[in-house]
């Protein structure tokens, strides 16, 4: 008898840049590093990634970006509940959308839990790692890409092809968190409804740290903003004679 065959081995992530002194939403220079809270067992722990935010647009980032490693079990959880609330709060808006792009899916976990709540929704999912191969080895998404939504050959592949696209605590890990958004929304059909939650998951409570200049990207780009400024994600909807 034959042993089964291994599990598909996951290729390392890819290494992340260095601190970066620009802000990756308006390339501005002020920006103001905002102390992340000590931890007394870690006194001693080399230079962390810390939330800084740009003092030109609010865009609010971590630099250097959080390595991919899983977080703690606490913050998966917390990850779950945001996941659980924010598929609830697209069903009261979208109640039966066909196709739905979950971007940074990583693990797909966002797909997973909002199944739940769509289970006759068709999810795919892109995400610079491989892990969202072994998502589609797991039936979590339909679909996989490995690479940024931005990414020509991806772009051109999934214009205009869905009903919902999520990002969550994806724009404040890419290089060009602007290029990535409008990639977002040209992967939207007219009509179509967009999903972002930047929030720290480390932080639930904390009010969402949404670029000032989002609601205006969003509208300039034909959306309707359906969302207010103190909520915990932001839901726009593509109107029909968006370009
Ligand atoms: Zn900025």
């Amino acid at each position: 008898m034959s042993a089964p065959p291994p599990m598909p081995a996951v290729p390392p992530v890819p290494v992340h840049g260095p601190h970066r002194a620009d802000c990756p939403w308006c390339g501005s220079l002020r920006l103001r590093p905002r102390p992340a809270r000590q931890d007394p067992r870690q006194k001693a722990a080399p230079a962390r990634s810390v939330l800084d935010r740009c003092r030109d647009c609010g865009h609010a980032f971590r630099n250097p970006p959080l390595d991919p490693r899983p977080a703690p079990p606490a913050v998966r959880a917390g990850v779950r509940l945001r996941h659980a609330l924010a598929a609830r709060a697209m069903l009261r808006r979208c109640p039966d959308p066909e196709s739905w792009l979950d971007v940074g899916t990583g693990d797909a976990d966002f797909p997973r839990t909002a199944r739940t709540y769509f289970p006759y929704t068709s999810f795919d999912g892109v995400d610079p790692t491989h892990r969202v191969l072994r998502a589609r080895a797991a039936e979590r998404v339909e679909e996989a890409y490995v690479g940024r939504l931005a990414d020509p050959h991806i772009a051109s592949r999934l214009r205009a092809r869905y009903d919902v696209v999520s990002l969550f605590q994806h724009l404040e890990r890419v290089p060009d968190p602007r290029a990535e958004l409008r990639a977002a929304l040209r992967a939207l059909r007219p009509g179509g409804h967009l999903l972002l939650d930047i929030a720290d998951p480390r932080r639930l409570c904390a009010p969402p740290p949404h670029p000032a200049g989002l609601r205006a990207e969003l509208e300039a780009h034909g959306c309707a903003v359906l969302t207010g400024p103190r909520d915990t994600r932001l839901v726009a909807r593509k109107e029909e004679s968006a370009p």
